[in-house]
């Protein structure tokens, strides 16, 4: 029930209450699943089109819920963004990422991990970033097998904190994709400016390749300019084996998605590694 302020604004509102109370359990639950080690890291192949060999593997947090199961990282990751909680998740995905690198050496592959790193970890004025590249250093692992995916919104704030540290992770070496291309403001120009190294198309287009001609067109054109201003590209969210062939015949270079393996567990990811590094 709404009740009437002094001046009549609504000032308590039951639903409002409800969202904030939710909004506050969450966060209280992220508190938690961080001290008791609820979260784990699940890996999802990325193949070269050329010879489905597993080139990459893109990490995504999972949640696992002692009571509600698995919670989707939509559902917490922009909450996390609203507090320094976006920093431990993002230290840990790091961290559990740069284990699994340290595997895969010990396998004999050079396999890159890309790991998604929100905008806020960037523009904060404390942020983690910078540790980063000691913690590479300590494991004996590359800043080029560290791949950084970034959303094209970032660079649309002109951020000038933003900019001098992705600026500082690349002179390290890390490397950088920019996600989700084609949902926001993107233009071409300002993918020559953001000077990625790889550029994921997003899923939406991929999945109406095979029955949009004008979508086939655009991921077709996106490819040619990409790669004509040095970026190599990934498609996202591949389910079928005509999206696969079409893309392949577009001259994409990178796939990922259910048709060739869904995020796996760092111990199934591994066991496809040692077993066949292909798909
Ligand atoms: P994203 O970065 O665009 O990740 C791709 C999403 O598509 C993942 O969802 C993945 O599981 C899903 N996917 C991959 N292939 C297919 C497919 O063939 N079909 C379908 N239907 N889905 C596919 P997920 O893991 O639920 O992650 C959702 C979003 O949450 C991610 O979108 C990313 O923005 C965010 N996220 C996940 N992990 C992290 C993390 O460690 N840090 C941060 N900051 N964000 C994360
Ligand atoms: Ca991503
Ligand atoms: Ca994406
Ligand atoms: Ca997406």
């Amino acid at each position: 029930a709404k009740q009437q302020g002094r001046n009549g604004y609504v000032i308590f509102d039951d639903t409002l209450r409800k969202v904030a109370e939710s909004r506050m359990q969450m966060l209280k639950g992220i508190r938690t699943a961080l001290n008791h080690s609820q979260f784990e890291m699940h890996y999802q192949p990325i193949v070269s089109l050329h010879d489905n060999h597993i080139v990459k593997a893109e990490a995504l947090i999972r949640w696992r819920h002692p009571e509600q199961g698995m919670v989707s990282p939509a559902e917490f990751i922009p909450l996390a963004e609203e507090t320094q909680l976006i920093h431990n998740i993002g230290d840990f995905a790091f961290t559990q990422s740069l284990d699994t690198l340290t595997q895969l050496q010990h396998l004999g592959h050079d396999t890159q991990i890309s790991i998604n790193v929100s905008p806020v970890q960037f523009a904060a004025k404390n942020c983690t970033l910078a540790s980063w590249h000691d913690k590479l250093t300590t494991l004996n692992i590359a800043a080029k097998q560290v791949v950084l995916e970034v959303t094209e919104g970032m660079m649309l704030h002109n951020d000038s904190r933003t900019k001098q540290r992705v600026e500082r992770l690349k002179q390290h070496g890390f490397q950088f994709a920019l996600d989700d291309f084609g949902t926001g403001y993107s233009s071409l120009a300002y993918l020559q400016q953001l000077d990625c190294h790889f550029v994921k198309i997003d899923k939406r287009f991929v999945d109406s390749i095979a029955t949009n001609e004008d979508d086939l067109t655009l991921c077709e054109t996106i490819i040619l300019m990409a790669h004509r201003l040095g970026l190599r590209v990934i498609a996202e969210g591949v389910e079928t084996a005509t999206q696969h062939q079409l893309l392949k015949q577009a001259g994409c270079d990178f796939g990922q998605g259910y048709y060739y393996s869904k995020p796996l567990p760092q111990n199934e990811f591994l066991a496809l590694m040692t077993e066949k590094s292909h798909i």
